[in-house]
């Protein structure tokens, strides 16, 4: 088996739940997106399917329509939870939040270990390096591999788009600074998997991005 990565989207945003796995079947989950059963499903039948291995959840960031399905993963699975620390102040607003999508606002939605930018995550044989991108929100963070030429990149970047900046904490200055010194600095072919829509390249979006 090569690299695989799967996408699924989900909940009323279609946030992307991100499964990256090395060849040996290590995998990680990137965002937790799925709010019911349903859409939790699909992810662990693809699991078992593939007799993949999970070893952690990784959050891009602590908007709800990422992290909506922590406290499910919680219920299911006892390994880490990994978010960056400039997140923290988002984990109450979560909660509060979390009753438009029918779940309980007194959920833990707090991560089991802090990350800061430059941490290597190992999934197996492969890493993931946490690249620091605030400007969408504070403790906004994408996951880069080198080997494989891709990085996760949350609501940072998408194609021909970026984040918004009207929440709290964001900050377009902040954002645009964020994509030019550590995604604009990865190679044009590294292939862009975003927290909605569909994937991109660096090289696309040095060209054609109209924001930036
Ligand atoms: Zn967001």
């Amino acid at each position: 088996m090569l690299m695989a990565i799967f996408s699924f989207p989900c909940n009323p945003y279609q946030a992307n739940t991100y499964l990256f796995s090395d060849p040996s079947g290590c995998c990680v989950l990137i965002d937790a997106t799925f709010h019911n059963m349903k859409e939790w499903s699909e992810i662990s039948t693809l699991l078992e399917k593939n007799n993949l291995r999970l070893k952690s959840l990784i959050i891009t960031h602590y908007h709800f329509d990422h992290v909506i399905g922590i406290n499910l993963f919680r219920s299911m699975f006892d390994l880490p939870i990994l978010a960056h620390r400039g997140g923290v102040g988002f984990i109450n607003q979560v909660a509060a939040q979390a009753g438009i999508f029918g779940v309980k606002i007194e959920s833990d939605f707090s991560p089991t270990e802090w990350l800061s930018g430059g941490d290597i995550i190992s999934v197996g044989q492969s890493e993931l390096k946490v690249l620091y991108t605030p400007g969408h929100a504070d403790g906004s963070i994408c996951l880069y591999c080198e080997k494989e030429g891709v990085v996760f990149a949350g609501d940072v970047l998408f194609r021909e788009s970026i984040g918004r900046t009207d929440l709290p904490t964001g900050d377009f200055q902040t954002l645009a600074e964020s994509i030019q010194k550590e995604l604009f600095a990865l190679p044009e072919h590294t292939t862009v998997f975003p927290g909605h829509g569909p994937t991109t390249s660096i090289g696309h979006e040095k060209r054609f991005n109209p924001f930036l």
